[in-house]
């Protein structure tokens, strides 16, 4: 078993905060293991509960299409999140549930050793900020902006954007959601290495 199944396991039967109680899933992420490309979002919902695969609703729907807007597909990518267990009614995840799930994510950047990580929303942005040593202030100020961060020992540049689910229902952060995208797919072109 390579490292990101042993930490895949170890999700699905992990019980270290209340979250464990009212999952049907844990929702360890999924993708490729030398993926250049990270998306990390919040937490998973109800349809990745049922399926213990991230980002598979509406808002799942919306991100498929945003990575082939880039030229690439879910399986050259690694999806996940901050949080990997559903939080009732879909409520935002508690400081405390970020703090006990987030050793999870650290070990999967680092087991990936991605060059580009996009913060989906404002949790995984803020929290990864926070472990890159900067100041985050809120998602309408830094999204779209490719920061150039040390995170958990490695080089790697951070991509905030909103998270998809708030664009569903207001067109124009779907716009800038797309915009960020474009910013990213020039990334991508400007260092073909990468893809
Ligand atoms: N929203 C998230 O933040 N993550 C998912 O996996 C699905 C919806
Ligand atoms: Fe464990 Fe994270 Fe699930 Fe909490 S949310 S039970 S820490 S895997």
């Amino acid at each position: 078993m390579d490292e990101l199944e042993i930490i895949a396991e170890e999700i699905r039967k992990c019980k270290k905060c209340p979250l464990h109680k009212t999952r049907k899933n844990a929702v360890p992420g999924e993708g490729a293991k030398d993926a250049e490309i990270m998306f990390v979002g919040e937490a998973p919902g109800r349809n990745e509960d049922e399926q213990g695969r991230p980002f598979v609703g509406a808002a799942g729907e919306f991100l498929t299409e945003l990575i082939s807007m880039i030229g690439m597909t879910r399986e050259e990518v690694f999806i996940t999140n901050v949080v990997k267990c559903r939080p009732p009614h879909n409520r935002d995840p508690k400081p405390e549930e970020i703090e006990a799930c987030s050793p999870f994510l650290d070990r999967q950047i680092k087991a990936i050793s991605p060059r580009i990580i996009v913060g989906l929303g404002r949790h995984s942005t803020s929290y990864l900020f926070r472990k890159a040593g900067l100041k985050f202030r809120s998602i309408g100020a830094v999204r779209g902006k490719i920061v150039e961060v040390e995170l958990l020992g490695l080089r790697v540049k951070l991509l905030p954007t909103y998270h998809p689910a708030a664009s569903l229902y207001n067109p124009a952060v779907k716009d800038r959601i797309v915009e960020d995208f474009l910013k990213l797919k020039r990334e991508g072109a400007d260092l073909t290495k990468y893809f």
